[in-house]
């Protein structure tokens, strides 16, 4: 089978990886890719993934490469393109492709979409209003107190939250997105939560239209700095599984955002097809959905495909094909922990172009698999491009053993400024 990724980051590279690994897969591109991804073999013949330079936004160029080269499977890994439409262009032409078709992305796409679906059909959720009026925003941050999420609807970058302690933050929030309009239009509307309090954590499930099969716990740490403290980033490290919910909590816990969320979307019409990612806060009063993502999370696709057992294009074909009920997900014993490696600056200014040394020791360690995410070669050297750099990531057989692991890895890779979390798990332990 020939396959095509699109995306470049860490949860490209990991998807890349895992589908490499499957005995189905004959050649395989990656759009556009980074240097770790282009250091990836097939199993089957040692074939090496090819790297190609169209982005993971430029529909027309991706439609016309699949074409040509007869892409049996193209997997979307990143949330702009599914908003675009991919899948819905790549399936007018003839095309199979794996994710959410614009319809089924908005879970994502818009916030006010996801907040009045969970809303409609009784999936837990923080209290929550609409608006596009600041006035009127205000009026309702002041009756919560100040203490509140303000969400633009759109997507931004992941910068689009922004948390607020007080009235006067809020009201700072509301402005920069309804009156500056930082966000351009994808802060024509907002939604402002209520602010909850609890452990936040990651759950995925793969769906394939009519039927869901959640995965293992994970847990992200958004902060960019230890003990939760610092800027939000796209994510700074994970580790499956966590200890919070036992597996009857687990399913539970699914039961109470996969039902009504299945009910919703036949009501309205809605065939999602690839992972839905609910981030979820276990608070006092239970489980509370914050947001829905429409992909895989990263650094979570990490985590959880070092521990995937099942062979990936066949978990994929599944949610393609409507046929998942006849699969059944096997998970590694094993724990894993992803560490996330930065430029210095991050997630602030940085520069690129750094070379990066020890990434050949760092391999040698049991268990060990470096996921690149902002990486690029130059000449013969792999150099820092981008502000998430790499997921250092570690399968242990607990979770002890994996965050030493992923630990004694990190320390051998060096680059001009680098930075991390030295904290990633502790919440576990
Ligand atoms: P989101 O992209 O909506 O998940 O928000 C980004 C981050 O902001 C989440 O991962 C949470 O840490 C935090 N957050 C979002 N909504 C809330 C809320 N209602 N209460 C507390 N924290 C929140």
């Amino acid at each position: 089978m020939k396959i095509l990724v699109i995306g470049s980051g860490g949860r490209e590279h990991a998807l890349v990886w895992k589908l490499a690994q499957s005995p189905h897969v004959t050649q395989m591109w990656c759009a556009p890719g980074n240097a770790g991804i282009a250091q990836e073999r097939l199993a089957k013949n040692s074939a090496l993934v090819e790297c190609i330079d169209i982005s993971a936004d430029d529909l027309p160029k991706l439609l016309a490469f699949a074409q040509e080269k007869k892409i049996e499977l193209t997997v979307v890994g990143p949330d702009n393109p599914l908003a675009l439409g991919i899948v819905d262009l790549f399936q007018k032409n003839g095309l199979r492709i794996w994710g959410p078709n614009q319809k089924a992305a908005q879970f994502e796409s818009s916030k006010v979409f996801s907040q009045n679906f969970m809303e409609k059909y009784g999936i837990p959720t923080a209290r929550a209003g609409t608006f596009s009026d600041a006035n009127t925003a205000k009026k309702f941050a002041a009756s919560l107190g100040g203490k509140c999420a303000v969400k633009a609807d759109g997507l931004a970058l992941g910068k689009g939250v922004l948390i607020c302690a007080d009235e006067i933050g809020a009201n700072k929030a509301i402005d920069e997105i309804l009156v500056a309009k930082s966000f351009g239009a994808a802060g024509a509307k907002i939604i402002i939560q209520e602010f909850l309090e609890g452990m936040e954590i990651s759950m995925h499930a793969i769906c394939d239209g009519k039927t869901t099969k959640f995965f293992p716990t994970s847990q992200d740490h958004k902060r960019a700095l230890d003990g939760d403290k610092g800027l939000n980033t796209g994510g700074m490290g994970t580790y499956s599984p966590t200890p919070f919910l036992s597996g009857d909590e687990l399913k539970k816990v699914g039961d109470q955002i996969l039902n009504p969320w299945l009910r919703g979307c036949v009501e309205e019409k809605i065939d999602f097809r690839g992972i839905l990612y609910p981030g979820v806060m276990l608070t006092k009063a239970g489980p509370r959905v914050l947001e829905f993502n429409a992909r895989f999370g990263d650094p979570e696709t990490q985590v959880y495909l070092t521990r995937l057992e099942n062979d990936l294009v066949e978990l994929l074909d599944a949610s393609v094909n409507g046929t998942l009920d006849k699969i059944e997900l096997k998970w590694k014993p094993a724990a894993s922990v992803c560490v996330v490696m930065t430029s210095g600056g991050y997630p602030g200014n940085y520069e690129k172009g750094k070379p990066i040394c020890g990434l050949d020791d760092a391999v040698k360690l049991p268990g060990v698999k470096v996921f690149h995410a902002g990486t690029a070669k130059n000449g013969n050297e792999i150099v820092t491009n981008g502000g998430r750099v790499l997921g250092v990531t570690a399968l242990g057989k607990d979770l002890k053993a994996a965050h030493a692991a992923a630990y004694a890895a990190v320390e051998k890779i060096h680059f001009d400024g680098a930075q991390f979390r030295r904290d990633i798990a502790a919440k576990a332990f």
